[in-house]
């Protein structure tokens, strides 16, 4: 730790959250969060490991084997819809907390703990809805039913970049499965999924069916992967972690949900509304300083209306106002840490070297004590650089021209990712036709970034496998057992 980001005295303490009980690490140590907007810390963190996974594992066993296995579909409805209520009342205190540990806009994070408590709101409508069905089948002494059993105890690993939401995606279907949870955070925000123990408690969830153990990936992440007392596992984050967690699930033939990396296009074709096609270009790539994982970072657009679109994006990019997070006026926020903000500006560099060209941006930010990185668009760039290939997860997006329909179809496939893409056109028959040929798992017309509890979210290729939200997610949180009676 260098001599300016030594804790303050006034460093708030943040314990973990292991069967009801908010504690200290078993190892005694603690690590520190940085707030992003000064790169000072601001907080004190439990810094867990093996033993603190095994004890929080231990105590989801016991309360589906006990208080939490004991509530009915009724009662988790009841509880989630509680929780949802509680969340929107605690959403300030909340938001907060996200803004402070994470960087991004207090107006977001306040959007988001709004989106939390609509996540528990649907999934309580679903936890009395699950249910197994009579299968007729070709012997008439046989009754034949299905049961949708909790999957059992759930590990959830967690990035930094919308913290509390994709908690949510996990959390609500999980619980309202019957499943407890073990969520493990993101060392660089850890806080808010602790905090959000204390609003599930008083919703009425009972001990041990909520955990959090807050700490290093390698250390937490792993061990809580590792663990033969995990039934499933749903990570979000990096491909490259995704693949290192997939292959150690694999082990104990740990169920798995990933949602990972993306390298989203955004197609405007020449009849698109170039207005709302710009809107929505702007929308796609810069929220959240580019730390989304749907990120249309890659602009691909008509020979017709290249020249007026790079444009219009240039000059509303180089608008952009950065600024504190808490402060209303700001546009875009800092990066959440570092090596994140030295890997973007990397980037950025090899982009250049390779021969791209930087129409603006492409630095940091001169005169903001954050991590702030000035948003970049990046033209001259050609399929197979490292810019349009790989992930930068900041504010950085890269305009390309194509002539058909089947060209922009071959650029937009032309990555190994297929997370998002966005289409604008006015043609309803291209619409459609181009998102079916689309590879990606979510594909938005006309728009970008719309979501829903209800709608499936999740990757094609490198981007992830399995799906989140809506009724896919409640069949990943549980085993499907087929009872068979004679009669
Ligand atoms: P990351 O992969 O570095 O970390 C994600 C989580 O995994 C963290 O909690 C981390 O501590 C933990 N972890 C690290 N090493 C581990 C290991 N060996 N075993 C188990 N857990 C381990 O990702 P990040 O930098 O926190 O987040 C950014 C990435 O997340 C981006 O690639 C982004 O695209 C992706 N993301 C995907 C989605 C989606 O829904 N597809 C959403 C948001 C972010």
């Amino acid at each position: 730790m260098t001599a300016d980001v030594r804790p303050p005295a006034d460093a708030q303490t943040f314990p973990m959250l292991v069967n009801g009980r908010r504690r200290a690490a078993l190892s005694g140590r603690a690590f520190d969060s940085l707030d992003p907007s000064t790169g000072r810390v601001w907080a004190r963190v439990a810094d867990g490991d093996a033993a603190d996974v095994d004890a929080a594992v231990r105590a989801a066993a016991a309360s589906l084997d006990g208080s939490w296995g004991a509530f009915t579909g009724f009662d988790r409805a009841r509880v989630l819809r509680r929780a949802g209520d509680l969340i929107l009342r605690d959403l300030e205190h909340l938001a907060v907390l996200e803004s402070r540990d994470s960087g991004r806009l207090l107006k977001d994070t306040r959007a988001q703990v709004g989106y939390v408590a609509e996540w528990f709101h649907y999934f309580a409508g679903l936890a009395d809805k699950f249910q197994g069905e009579t299968i007729p089948t070709d012997r008439a002494d046989m009754f034949v039913y299905t049961r949708h059993e909790p999957v059992g105890v759930v590990g959830a690993i967690i990035p930094w970049n919308a913290p509390l939401l994709l908690l949510a995606w996990k959390l609500a279907p999980a619980l309202a499965a019957g499943c407890p949870v073990v969520v493990k955070p993101s060392d660089h925000t850890p806080v808010t999924a602790v905090e959000l123990g204390r609003t599930l408690a008083e919703a009425g969830l009972p001990d041990g069916a909520y955990n959090v153990v807050t700490g290093y990936g390698p250390a937490v992440g792993q061990a809580l992967t590792a663990h033969p007392g995990v039934h499933k596992i749903a990570f979000t984050g990096s491909t490259a972690t995704g693949i290192a967690v997939g292959r150690a699930a694999l082990g104990n033939m740990t169920r798995l949900t990933l949602e990972l990396g993306g390298k989203s296009a955004n197609i405007v074709f020449g009849d698109a509304d170039v207005e709302a096609a710009v809107n929505g270009a702007m929308n796609a790539v810069f929220i959240g300083s580019g730390q989304t994982c749907v990120a249309g970072s890659r602009l691909l657009v008509h020979d017709s209306l290249h020249e007026e679109v790079l444009r219009q994006v240039v000059e509303r990019t180089k608008a952009i106002r950065l600024g504190s997070p808490t402060d209303e006026d700001t546009q875009m926020g800092p990066l959440v840490n570092a090596a994140q903000h030295q890997q973007v500006l990397a980037r950025v560099e090899r982009a250049r070297a390779e021969g791209a060209t930087v129409a603006c941006g492409g630095g940091p930010v001169e005169g903001l004590p954050g991590l702030f990185v000035a948003p970049t668009v990046l033209t001259d760039v050609t399929p197979d650089m490292e810019i349009v290939q790989e992930e930068v997860f900041g504010p950085v997006v890269t305009v390309m021209r194509f002539s058909t329909e089947d060209e922009a179809v071959e650029l937009a496939n032309g990555t190994r990712f297929g997370l998002a893409a966005g289409v604008w056109t006015r043609d309803v028959h291209r619409a459609h036709r181009v998102a079916h040929r689309v590879k990606a798992g979510t594909v938005w017309v006309n728009t970008y970034r719309a979501y829903s509890p209800a709608a499936p979210f999740g990757g094609y290729g490198l981007s992830g496998m399995g799906r989140e939200n809506g009724f896919e997610a409640m069949r990943d949180f549980t085993e499907l057992k087929t009872v068979w009676v004679e009669l």
